[in-house]
């Protein structure tokens, strides 16, 4: 099969494909881009092969493979894009490794990957990521220094997910600014789909600035915790995106914004933590302009979190006023995409795309003047 004429294959400078027959590891590294800095995105442990148990053995392997390289593709280029936009000295980059966690993570087959990371030689940090947890991270540290997230060490920058709730919150706050020509959340109901780490800090900060929230989540526990904090209306997670709200923020999983739902939203905005929101980039992007719903691009929104962690890449003491002024800044970043999807009557996905490959191809002039 191909790579270089895969959908999703968008210039990345470099695809390693790493195997180990005595820890069983199969994994695939993407480094999108390193023109602003070294790549860093995490590393997601996935049973790729799920989808397809019941195709004969050869396809299945095949399809198995394909989706894994088409999603190390896509996440890679869409690290670099976050980054980007958050203003990083970082590029993108991701890696798979190929398989069910709970079967083949030891502690053997990760020291194994890291090794494979190590190899790059800092062109990519990895992190943790659907899969992974922060003390796997810990086992890849036996084997590469360039690994980020870590709990403990001179660098560590300790649990992203804060940071991305806070810009998250200042992401709602410049939409409701556009959309809704108000200077605050006071008075407004805001629906949070997944009430985990994310979601959970977010009920906090709306509730706290007057908000209402309507919540839902597969998880009894996670409701509990947030209905201990204060007030909230829980609905059926079925039915979170539909419900009469301001605002819907999604925080649990990606997907959530697809041809069935986004006829069925009400609110006029969309703006939370979750990964890929959009099920198909392009025609869901589209699909919410021209319901008139106000979408937040959910890399620029929730770059929290590694805004966070520059600084453990970096090998730099965090200075965690910088930190705070850069999450901050999610808001006018979000506020320049609104403003100019309205100019241009495209979508915002679009813009945020857009304006990322625009920093990215300056700084690669910049780098090319500086050579010659
Ligand atoms: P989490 O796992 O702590 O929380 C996700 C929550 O969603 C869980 O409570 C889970 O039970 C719930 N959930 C899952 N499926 C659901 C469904 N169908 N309906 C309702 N609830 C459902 O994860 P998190 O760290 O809070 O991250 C939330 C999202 O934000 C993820 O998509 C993540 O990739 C993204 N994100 C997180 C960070 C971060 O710093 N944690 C940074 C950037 C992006």
């Amino acid at each position: 099969m191909s790579v270089f004429a895969t959908r999703a294959f968008n210039n990345h400078e470099q695809v390693v494909f790493c195997s180990d027959p005595i820890t069983g590891l199969r994994a695939i590294i993407a480094v999108h881009s390193t023109v602003l800095g070294p790549a860093v995105g995490g590393c997601r442990i996935w049973n790729y092969a799920a989808a397809h148990r019941n195709a004969p053995v050869d396809v299945a392997e095949r399809r198995t493979e394909e989706d894994a390289i088409f999603d190390v593709l896509r996440l890679s280029r869409g690290m670099s894009y976050k980054n980007a936009m958050a203003g990083l000295r970082l590029g993108g980059g991701k890696s798979v490794i190929i398989g069910d966690p709970k079967a083949v993570k030891t502690p053997e087959l990760l020291r194994k990957f890291g090794e494979f990371v190590d190899r790059l030689g800092g062109r990519y940090y990895t992190a943790e990521d659907v899969g992974s947890k922060p003390r796997d991270m810990e086992i890849i540290h036996e084997a590469t220094d360039y690994v980020v997230g870590l709990e403990h060490g001179a660098y560590a920058t300790g649990d992203p997910s804060p940071h991305t709730a806070k810009g998250v919150f200042y992401g709602i706050e410049a939409a409701v600014k556009h959309r809704l020509g108000k200077d605050s959340v006071k008075g407004l109901k805001v629906a949070i789909q997944g009430v985990g780490n994310v979601g959970r800090d977010l009920a906090a900060h709306l509730r706290e600035a007057g908000a209402s929230v309507v919540i839902a989540d597969i998880s009894k526990e996670n409701i509990e915790r947030v209905l201990a904090g204060g007030p909230a209306e829980v609905v059926d997670p079925a039915q979170i995106h539909a419900v009469e709200a301001d605002v819907f923020a999604p925080c649990a999983l990606g997907g959530i914004l697809n041809a069935k739902t986004i006829p069925e939203l009400k609110a006029k905005i969309v703006a939370g933590a979750a990964n890929n929101q959009l099920d198909d980039e392009d025609a869901d992007d589209w699909r919410l302009r021209r319901r008139g719903i106000l979408y937040a691009p959910d890399y620029v929104i929730n770059g929290g979190g590694i805004i966070s962690v520059e600084s453990e890449v970096h090998r730099e003491k965090l200075d965690e006023a910088e930190r705070a002024r850069k999450v901050r800044r999610i808001a006018d970043t979000l506020e320049k995409i609104f403003v100019e999807s309205d100019r241009t009557d495209m979508p915002t996905g679009h813009i945020a795309n857009e304006m990322a490959e625009k920093i990215i191809d300056a700084r690669r002039r910049e780098i090319a003047a500086a050579a010659e």
